[in-house]
C-alpha cells in the first residue's frame, strides 16, 4: 500500500510537471487544486487497479488517499520553492507561476542507464538551480513520501541518490555542479546526499549478483528474514527459527504447517506445526497443532487451495495470535511450502 501511494504521488507530479497549459492565461489563478486532484485521483483509480490484480496483495486502503494527497501538496510546493517562487496556497498559483516551475524541470520520471548496460535507476527529476547572482546548478531530486529522516539520510537512500546522481554525470561530461536530494513529502523538507562516485561499488555488486545456479547463502536474521517475501521458497528461515537463532514472533508470527481440518463456510481451521527435518526445506510432523480462524484473502486462499492432502505443507504469513488461536486475513498469506534450493535456469 506504502508503494502504491508512493506511485501515485510520483505519477501525479510527473503528469503536472508535463501539463500543456498552452490555452490558459497567465494571470488565472485557482486552477492548480481542481487539476491536482483530478489528475491524483486519475491515478489512484489505476493504481487500485494494478493492485488488486497483484496475486499477493493486502488489502485496499481507501482512507490512503488523504496520505497521497498530502505527499502532492508537499511535493509540489517542494517544487515551488525550488523554482524560488514564494509561498502561497496552492490555489494562488497562477498560471505563469506554474510555467516557470515547469521551466527549471530538466527531465522527469526517466530512466538512467549506465554505458554499460548494467545500471538503471528511475530519475524522479532533474532539475535547474540558480539563485540570483550564482551560476547554474542541477539537483537530482527523489520524491520521498515514507518516513523522512531525523538528521541524516539513511545509508541506503545515500547510496540511491548518488547512483542517480552519478549516472547523469556519466551521460553529461559537461554538467554543471550537481547535487542530489531526497524531497520528504511529509514534512516537506529537503536531504542533500554526499559522498564520492558510487559507480565502481554497484558495479562490483552487480558482478557479485550474476544469475547462478547455487543461491546466494542465506543468512537469517531478525532483521532480514522479519519482512522478507522470499519465506516460503527459503528453507533457512525455518530451520533458524527451530535452532533459536531467530525469535518466534511477537503478534504475528510465520508458520509452516499440515493442515488438519478446515471448515470452508465458517473459515476455521486446524493446522499442526511441521518442523523442518534437515536445511533442505523437508519437514515431519508434531504435536503442536493450533485452532485459526480464516477471514478475508486469506479464506479465500485457503479455499482455492483446498483439497489439500495431509502429505502438502503450508506457508502461513502474517498470521496473528490472540490467546492460543490465530487469526489470517487479508493481511496474511497463505502459500503452498515449496522450498526453491537452485535455479530454474538450466
Ligand atoms: S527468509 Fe531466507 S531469503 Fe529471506 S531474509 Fe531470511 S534467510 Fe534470507
Amino acid at each position: 500500500m506504502a508503494a502504491s501511494v508512493g506511485t501515485v504521488v510520483h505519477n501525479s507530479v510527473e503528469d503536472l510537471c508535463n501539463l500543456d497549459l498552452q490555452t490558459m492565461s497567465e494571470g488565472e489563478s485557482d486552477w492548480l487544486p481542481g487539476m491536482a486532484k483530478d489528475v491524483l485521483d486519475g491515478h489512484w483509480r489505476a493504481e487500485k487497479q494494478k493492485f488488486n490484480n497483484t496475486p499477493r496483495h493486502p488489502r485496499w486502503k481507501p482512507e490512503q488517499i488523504k496520505k497521497a494527497q498530502d505527499g502532492l501538496i508537499g511535493a509540489l510546493n517542494i517544487l515551488l520553492a525550488k523554482a524560488r517562487m514564494p509561498q502561497s496556497s496552492l490555489s494562488e498559483v497562477e498560471v505563469g507561476t506554474w510555467r516557470k516551475v515547469q521551466g527549471i524541470v530538466l527531465g522527469n520520471e526517466d530512466t538512467l542507464v549506465s554505458e554499460c548496460g548494467k545500471l538503471m535507476g528511475r530519475l524522479d527529476l532533474l532539475i535547474k538551480d540558480q539563485k540570483a547572482g550564482e551560476a547554474e546548478a542541477w539537483i537530482v531530486a527523489d520524491l520521498k513520501t515514507g518516513k523522512p529522516p531525523e538528521r541524516e539520510l539513511n545509508e541506503k537512500v545515500n547510496r540511491q541518490l548518488r547512483l542517480y546522481r552519478d549516472l547523469i554525470i556519466q551521460k553529461n561530461t559537461d554538467h554543471p555542479p550537481i547535487h542530489a536530494e531526497g524531497w520528504y513529502s511529509a514534512n516537506q523538507t529537503v536531504h542533500r546526499a554526499k559522498g564520492p562516485s558510487i559507480l565502481q561499488e554497484a558495479y562490483d555488486a552487480w558482478e557479485r549478483m550474476r544469475p547462478s545456479r547455487e543461491p546466494l547463502p542465506a543468512t537469517p536474521s531478525e532483521m532480514a528474514c522479519s519482512f522478507c517475501e522470499w519465506k516460503a521458497w527459503c528453507p533457512s528461515w525455518w530451520v533458524a527459527m527451530k535452532d533459536g537463532d531467530l525469535a518466534p514472533g511477537g503478534m504475528f508470527r510465520d508458520e509452516v504447517v499440515k493442515l488438519v481440518r478446515f471448515d470452508r463456510e465458517s473459515g476455521a481451521a486446524l493446522f499442526e506445526r511441521a518442523p523442518p527435518v534437515g536445511v533442505d526445506g523437508d519437514v515431519a510432523g508434531s504435536e503442536h497443532r493450533f485452532g485459526a480462524i480464516l477471514k478475508g484473502h486469506a479464506l479465500e486462499k485457503m479455499r482455492e487451495l483446498e483439497p489439500v492432502d495431509s502429505n502438502t505443507v503450508l506457508y502461513l504469513g502474517s498470521a496473528r495470535l490472540d490467546g492460543k488461536i490465530m487469526h489470517l486475513g487479508d493481511w496474511s498469506e497463505i502459500l503452498l511450502w515449496e522450498p526453491l534450493l537452485n535455479s530454474l535456469m538450466d
